[in-house]
């Protein structure tokens, strides 16, 4: 991300606030997208093929909750994704330069999900993430159909999978020392 910042900063045309706005509109974006893609994960497609994908990128982390590896997106997936996003941002704004200040605010979003999702797992979450990793843990250990939004319970508000209620005490250890 560094260096597509190095690189707007050197040659794109917007204005700092024009591409401020884009950066914006990306985090945002970035919170739908997260919600889409965690929801697509618990879809019961029957497809076995689509299940092992679901298994390998999501379910897995359910089951071990304390597994530091499959607690974090691997780079095998994301880096496809990424550039999958790009291609369809280019094709939507019709400049790179705009794709990229997009894409910027998309990768912020991620690294946030990643530090707010590490949080909730952990046995001291950083100061003023509790009530989303309450949220969390309800997803993990009470009702895996709602609350599918990390960094935000927007999108679960907008499509009714939201329910806020008192933090579940898993039955396993289920959390990880910070
Ligand atoms: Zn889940
Ligand atoms: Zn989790």
């Amino acid at each position: 991300m560094g260096a597509a910042a190095g690189w707007l900063a050197t040659h794109s045309t917007l204005t700092l606030g024009g591409l401020l706005s884009l950066w914006l509109g990306g985090l945002a974006a970035w919170t739908l997208l997260e919600w889409l893609l965690h929801r697509a994960m618990h879809l019961d497609t029957g497809i076995a093929v689509i299940a092992r994908l679901q298994d390998s990128a999501h379910l897995r982390h359910h089951r071990e909750p304390d597994d530091l590896e499959h607690s974090i997106i691997r780079l095998r997936n994301s880096l496809p994704i990424t550039m999958l996003l790009f291609g369809i941002l280019v094709l939507m704004l019709g400049q790179v330069d705009q794709a990229l200040a997009v894409l910027c605010g998309l990768i912020t979003g991620y690294l946030l999900y990643e530090g707010v999702h590490l949080s909730a797992h952990a046995l001291r979450p950083l100061p003023g993430l509790r009530a989303l990793r309450r949220l969390h843990l309800r997803h993990h250990f009470a009702r895996n159909d709602l609350a599918f939004g990390v960094t935000s319970p927007v999108w679960d508000w907008i499509f009714g999978t939201y329910r806020a209620g008192s933090e579940p005490r898993p039955s396993g250890s289920g959390l990880r020392r910070a």
